[in-house]
């Protein structure tokens, strides 16, 4: 049952901490409430600050290979209760089963590789081409970070940054988003089972999140953000951060073009599409966002989409045989039909849905609608089960209207000939491009993105040096 996994206090220095304010959490596919979980106030803030900053020199100087061992465990005991986390990720945010335990499995592989990472951070020895000395860089743990998470992954953006803070021998305060914090909850009792000492993981839920970043952004304290959200949120929070010179690292919004070529496959094209648009119910920040499908194909490749399209089972996540479950929340479902209702009255045609399902719960039809190149639903970010598909003459068309924009997260190209594919796929401005595929995260692979999708790397080799310094040693041997 997914209720004994349900915490609904902070988090400070080991302890489940209870206050007066609460946040609801409700559950979107019904408007059940689910818990009441507590608010921090400034007291909690400053007692999460002082637990991090007292716990920085015991995780540090925890050997690296404990904490790797930490991390294992975790990876275990979060791979056992994948069914009960699962379900709590739908009933808090409205994903559908499905997504949810494939989320719960990223969630934990982000622990089993930083469990590998964490012994092999390598240091460097070398000779000053002067010859006037030795050079030794090592790398320390940047101290205590704040982390900062969406509702969209509630436990794999969690994960994607607690993991490397343990492995590099960082204490952190995480802030998960106010939507969907049971998530969060859940993780730090799978830590604190894997021996994770106390004051390491401080967990602290608010309502309104700004004064609790801000006031941790100014403390002396604190050497580190990790933020994962909305670019506008980001571009604040790099502001604030510029007060102190905090380090940053920045997982923004995206907005994804999936390049149809014309020598594409059609059935592997619209399987890989359908999973780039609708893999969360389209609420990633992956999420292909606009097709741009060139002339000779554009017509099958619409049909086929709407097809799939219609396929889906709208209903609550926790069904079995649902295959779309509710957005996170009827004002988020809102934006989604709003987007829509806007690119309809300037003249876009539908394919399919655009319409909001009749009963209760947080729900939008599965969406095809043909729009022009021009039409500035292209240009923003959707994060609901819609399909915008735009039709390019040739290679060059289909690239820069890709490039278009201010989000350089993730492109998909799907084409027959690899080598032409490959050739589209260099000219993308994105961090990641995903090939004849629709899904290309790997907690093994460094994701972030380009332009205003972000600064730095979450996974891959890269993740753990977002919670290290690198230190120059000069020696005079
Ligand atoms: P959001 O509104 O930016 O919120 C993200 C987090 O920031 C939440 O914890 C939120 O708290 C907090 N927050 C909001 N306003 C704040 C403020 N003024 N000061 C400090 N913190 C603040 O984003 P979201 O709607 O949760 O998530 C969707 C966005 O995240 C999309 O743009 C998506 O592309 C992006 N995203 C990016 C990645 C990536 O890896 N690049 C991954 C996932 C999602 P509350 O919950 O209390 O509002």
């Amino acid at each position: 049952m997914t209720d004994r996994l349900i915490h609904d206090r902070l988090h400070l220095n080991g302890e489940w901490v209870e206050t007066e304010q609460r946040l609801e959490v409700t559950d979107p596919a019904t408007g059940e409430v689910i818990a009441r979980v507590s608010c921090a106030g400034e007291e909690h803030w400053e007692a999460a600050l002082d637990a991090a900053a007292t716990a920085a020199p015991v995780i540090a100087g925890t050997p690296a290979r404990e904490r790797s061992e930490m991390l294992r465990r975790a990876f275990e005991i979060m791979s056992e209760r994948t069914e009960d986390l699962a379900r709590l990720i739908t009933r808090e945010n409205g994903k559908v089963l499905a997504d949810a335990r494939s989320e719960i499995t990223y969630a934990a592989e982000f622990f089993r590789w930083f469990a590998e990472e964490a012994v092999r951070v390598r240091g460097d020895f070398r000779a000053a081409p002067s010859g006037d000395k030795t050079i030794i860089v090592d790398h320390q743990p940047v101290g205590v970070s704040v982390l900062v998470t969406p509702w969209n992954f509630p436990s794999a953006m969690v994960t994607r940054k607690l993991a490397p803070a343990i492995a590099a021998g960082c204490p952190v305060v995480l802030k998960p988003a106010s939507q969907t914090p049971l998530s969060a909850l859940a993780v730090v009792d799978i830590l604190t089972e894997a021996g994770v000492p106390p004051g390491v993981v401080n967990v602290v839920t608010a309502d309104p999140p700004g004064p609790v970043v801000s006031h941790l952004l100014s403390d002396p304290r604190v050497r580190n953000l990790s933020f994962t959200g909305s670019t506008a949120v980001g571009r604040e929070l790099l502001r604030q951060a510029a007060d102190r010179v905090v380090r940053t690292s920045m997982e923004l919004g995206g907005n994804a073009p999936f390049v149809v070529l014309d020598d594409a496959d059609l059935d592997r094209t619209v399987a890989a599409a359908m999973v780039a648009k609708m893999r969360n119910g389209g609420a990633a920040c992956t999420a292909a966002n606009r097709f741009i499908v060139q002339q000779r194909i554009a017509e099958p490749f619409a049909e086929a989409m709407r097809v799939a399209m219609e396929e889906l089972r709208v209903g609550p996540g926790l069904d079995d045989d649902t295959t779309l479950g509710a957005s996170v929340s009827l004002s988020e479902r809102d934006k989604i039909a709003d987007l829509v209702s806007g690119a309809v009255e300037r003249g876009a045609e539908v394919l399919t849905g655009a319409r909001v399902p009749e009963g209760p719960g947080a729900f939008y039809a599965p969406t095809v609608l043909q729009v022009d190149a021009e039409d500035p639903l292209l240009d923003s970010e959707i994060f609901g089960p819609v399909a915008p598909i735009t039709t390019v003459a040739d290679d060059a068309e289909a690239i820069a209207l890709a490039n278009r924009g201010e989000a350089g997260l993730i492109s998909y190209v799907c084409g027959g000939d690899v080598g032409r594919a490959l050739g589209v796929a260099r000219q993308l401005d994105a961090g990641m491009v995903a090939v004849n595929r629709g899904v290309i995260s790997d907690p093994a692979a460094p994701f972030g993105g380009t332009k205003q999708s972000g600064l730095g790397r979450e996974g891959g080799f890269e993740g753990i040096h977002e919670f290290l310094e690198s230190r120059y040693i000069g020696v005079d041997l």
